[in-house]
């Protein structure tokens, strides 16, 4: 690190300037924020020299693991040769022209086409537009209501925490705005009560059918929802969900729209989730894995269905962003994806690391304060629970989720804690090795948790 960063009093000057998100600021200046310095493959150091295993990827991003100076190359050529220049009014450059043939080749066949953003929360705001637009040009302009479920994330832009079901952040800034509702979650641990996964999986795909049926099927615009529901807990739906909501959106003429934030590039064993369910959406917002975090970009993958209308009876859509697909960005992802290709590195989740993963993540379930561990891919969560047998929950599910977080912490390992489910998210170069590593730390948190 060069001298003019290396300054002993960081946590103080971070204190009395730096305003974090989703954090308590008032225990933060107190504590001081962990700063971190350097990244090696699965691994992070922080400026004291700590070493961590980063179980999240940064958060859910660092797909291909840190320290690739493939992509630093690759972006310090683009930056000498041209830094900025956009993509506004007819013009464009070589690297978001070649992003946006790559990045469309590797979803499914009807999705031939992206509107570049500059992260996920504007890739949601740009398809919320885009959807009523599209509606109206095909002389349905009522078609505006979004169907969202609770507890999912689709950013913090407005548009974004509206079509999230976060109560903590629509309790903030009056949200959800008009004309966004939320259905259930297909959460079956905390929710499903006494009917099987599979009962429960249909009986909340349902309430999409029963809530168009409320609002009238000639005023919702379109469902959006996250393959696997990430910062909501990892929530995996039982396997009767997804065909259930695409025959209820293809019935009743409603667009689907896959956040493919967090699932996209690899995370699920397929370079896309919805390919992972066999789900055909119609538009598909993504972000983090395209770059693997290495630089902002983000955007939404269009479908033939909304792009034809977009380009012969729209024609000019009004909007976009100074970053749609900045070229130095654009590199970024070029180079990633590259990586993703020539490493093999989706297919090794889906054949490899990931059922190695399914394996040891799956044992921290015999712990007696998991009431489940699930994983797909690499993606995992344990629900932590005061009675395995009788799925009771802890009184202070955060407090209790926090303590283990805090046990992995000082162990050496970053995990997620989402009220009372730790979540895994981690890059995926991880070796065996690595995660024998993280299931060991894991097992050593619930242990002094418990
Ligand atoms: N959608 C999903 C599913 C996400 O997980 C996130 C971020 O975590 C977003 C959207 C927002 O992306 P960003 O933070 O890049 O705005």
């Amino acid at each position: 690190m060069s001298d003019t960063y290396a300054r002993s009093n960081l946590a103080a000057i971070d204190a009395a300037h730096h305003l974090h998100p989703f954090s308590d600021m008032k225990k933060l200046n107190a504590d001081g924020a962990r700063i971190i310095q350097r990244g090696e493959g699965v691994y992070i150091w922080d400026a004291k020299g700590k070493k961590y295993l980063d179980g999240f990827a940064g958060l859910w991003c660092v797909n291909i693991g840190y320290g690739r100076h493939e992509i630093a190359d690759a972006v310090a050529r683009q930056m000498k040769e041209l830094p900025y220049y956009n993509t506004f009014f007819g013009t464009t450059t070589t690297p978001a022209t070649l992003l946006s043939e790559k990045v469309v080749s590797h979803a499914g066949p009807h999705l031939n086409h992206v509107f570049f953003t500059a992260s996920g929360s504007e890739a949601n705001d740009t398809w919320f537009r885009m959807a009523r637009v599209y509606w109206a040009a095909v002389g349905k302009p009522s078609k505006k209501i979004v169907i969202a479920r609770k507890n999912g994330y689709h950013g913090s832009t407005v548009a974004g925490a509206s079509l999230g079901g976060m109560k903590y952040m629509h309790e903030q800034g009056d949200l959800p705005i008009p004309g966004i509702v939320h259905i259930d979650q297909p959460y079956w641990y905390g929710e499903g009560g006494d009917l099987s996964p599979d009962e429960f999986g249909l009986k909340v795909a349902r309430q999409l059918e029963e809530k168009i049926d409320e609002l009238g099927e000639e005023n919702v615009a379109a469902f959006v929802a996250e393959p696997v529901q990430g910062a909501g807990g990892v929530i995996i739906p039982p396997n009767t969900y997804w065909p259930e909501i695409q025959r209820i959106c293809k019935a009743r003429n409603i667009l689907l729209v896959a956040d493919e934030v967090i699932c996209g590039f690899g995370r699920l064993g397929e370079w896309f989730g919805h390919q992972h369910f066999g789900v055909e959406p119609d538009l598909a917002p993504v972000a983090k894995g395209l770059s693997s975090g290495y630089l902002p970009v983000g955007g939404v993958l269009v479908s033939d269905r909304v792009a034809d209308v977009l380009i012969n009876d729209v024609g000019d859509f009004n909007h976009g962003f100074t970053y749609s697909g900045h070229p130095v960005c654009a590199t970024a992802a070029l180079e990633n994806l590259r990586i993703l290709e020539d490493e093999r590195l989706v297919e090794r989740v889906r054949d490899n690391i990931g059922p190695y993963f399914a394996r040891a993540w799956g044992a921290l379930g015999d712990h007696d304060l998991v009431g489940e561990a699930v994983s797909i891919g690499l993606m995992g969560a344990l629900q932590l629970a005061a009675d395995k047998k009788t799925r009771m929950r802890f009184e202070k599910p955060d407090a209790v989720g926090a303590l283990v977080r805090n046990h992995a912490l000082a162990n050496g390992l970053v995990l997620r804690a989402t009220g009372d489910r730790m979540l895994a998210s981690p890059p995926l170069v991880i070796t065996h090795e690595e995660v024998d590593e993280m299931i060991r730390i894991t097992r050593i948190a619930l242990d002094s948790a418990w």
